[in-house]
């Protein structure tokens, strides 16, 4: 059996004249999905189509609800969805999934005030939008007796719109919004792993950036299952990002070099300018990213004063993004359980820059001083080639699921 989706669009459907390069994307991406999660499946990719409507989309779908609700709330660019009913457009069809529809509300203990909203698109039928919600409003209640109406504050809402059918529905469930992923160039993820690093990758992601992840390991020092933890970080995150890569850099040797080179108050700092000319050479260099992203926030830690972070962006050519750099971090862990990661991210195993962080860091360091510093890292520069071969690459579908 077959159900039907109404899925809204916000910030594409406001787009001028490039508004088909974002919704072409947005089905691409809704389409992926759908194939990814019925590949296994028998004929499973022939049961879905998507149709496209002035700003919306309905999808017809054998796909579990519980499925495409996990679908639907993980795509950049879905502002808001409902299950809906696609019907005929006489006053008798409307009636019985209007009252369907209510049935099922007062089942659910939803409540028991309800409004009909009606969007009349095609002008010839004979009642206008208020006319229809009058009288199915009568209709519903002489069926349904216990209920009642109200227009100001109802407990529930029965929306329907009148078009070449009549499409009818009741909850409107938001979507993330933002934009379809792959809209707005490519991003490399830095992903410790921690809480914020995941919530940046989801907001880039949002915002239509197509992303990668690097992790840094730094074994033995640091442990098989703190490793195991990013990449289940990135599995997680992989649904909101319609799929990611994640590549695995050795760092002992760079980060010894670096602990050996360099005074100890400013080894974060040198670590964190290595990861991120490292995160630079895998990807920007082969012309396939435009960005790093880290999790940083201003001020959350001694390595992420305005004066750290500025060292940091000289190391490397390209734009660095921290979209959480104005967000407490009560505001990021909300973000962090919204997204379900956040229970991974506190499991306790350390990473690199907590092992080897110095007791008394330098926040306020001299940028020119501190370039000078890093490049007289003994054979720093070989073992970032080294580290950069060392990368190693796990894929996750856009359901989270491993891929080859
Ligand atoms: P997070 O909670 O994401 O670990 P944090 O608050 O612990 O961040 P730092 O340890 O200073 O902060 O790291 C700042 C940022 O540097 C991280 O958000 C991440 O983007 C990057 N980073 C730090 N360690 C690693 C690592 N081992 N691998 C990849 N990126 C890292
Ligand atoms: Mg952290």
């Amino acid at each position: 059996m077959k159900n039907l989706w109404l899925i809204k669009i916000g910030e594409i459907a406001l787009k001028k004249g490039n508004r088909g390069f974002f919704e072409r994307i947005l089905e691409r991406n809704i389409r992926k999905k759908l194939s990814e999660f019925s590949a296994e499946e028998e004929g499973g990719q022939q049961k879905n189509q998507l149709t496209k409507r002035t700003g919306r989309y309905y999808l017809e779908t054998a796909i579990p609800d519980e499925q495409a609700l996990k679908l639907l709330s993980r795509t950049p660019g879905v502002v808001g969805f409902a299950r809906a009913y696609r019907i005929g457009k006489s006053l008798d069809e409307l009636t019985k999934t209007s009252v369907f529809i209510a049935r099922e509300c007062l089942g659910a203990g939803i409540g028991t005030s309800f409004k009909i909203k009606v969007r009349r698109a095609d002008k010839s039928l004979a009642l206008d939008s208020q006319g229809y919600a009058a009288e199915l409003g009568a209709r519903v209640l002489s069926a349904l007796p216990e209920l009642s109406v109200d227009v100001h504050n109802p407990d529930f809402i029965i929306e329907v719109e009148l078009r070449e059918w009549a499409y009818v529905y009741q909850e409107r469930m938001p979507g993330i919004g933002g934009l379809p992923v792959g809209s707005a160039g490519r991003g490399v993820l830095l992903l410790s792993g921690g809480i914020d690093s995941p919530v940046a990758g989801y907001l880039m992601a949002k915002r239509g950036m197509r992303l990668s992840a690097v992790h840094f390991h730094t074994p033995p020092f640091t442990s098989e299952e703190a490793h195991d933890k990013a990449v289940r970080l990135a599995g997680l995150i992989a649904p909101w990002c319609e799929g990611i890569s994640l590549y695995s850099v050795p760092f002992t040797d760079c980060q010894v070099a670096i602990n050996k080179g360099v005074d100890k108050s400013v080894t974060t700092l040198h670590s964190r300018a290595a990861m991120m000319q490292i995160a630079q050479r895998i990807f920007i260099t082969s012309g396939k990213m435009s960005a790093l992203i880290t999790g940083e926030s201003l001020g959350q830690v001694a390595s992420q004063t305005l004066e750290c972070l500025t060292y940091t962006n000289q190391s490397v050519s390209t734009p660095v993004f921290r979209p959480l750099i104005s967000m407490d971090k009560e505001e990021i862990i909300a973000l962090a359980r919204k997204i379900g990661v956040y229970e991974t991210a506190i499991e306790p195993f350390d990473d690199c820059c907590t092992l080897f962080s110095p007791e008394h860091p330098l926040t306020r360091p001299n940028p020119a001083t501190e370039l000078h510093n890093y490049g007289k890292i003994e054979g720093l520069t070989q073992l970032i080639e080294a580290a950069v071969e060392g990368a190693e690459t796990i894929s996750f579908d856009s359901w989270g699921r491993r891929c080859a």
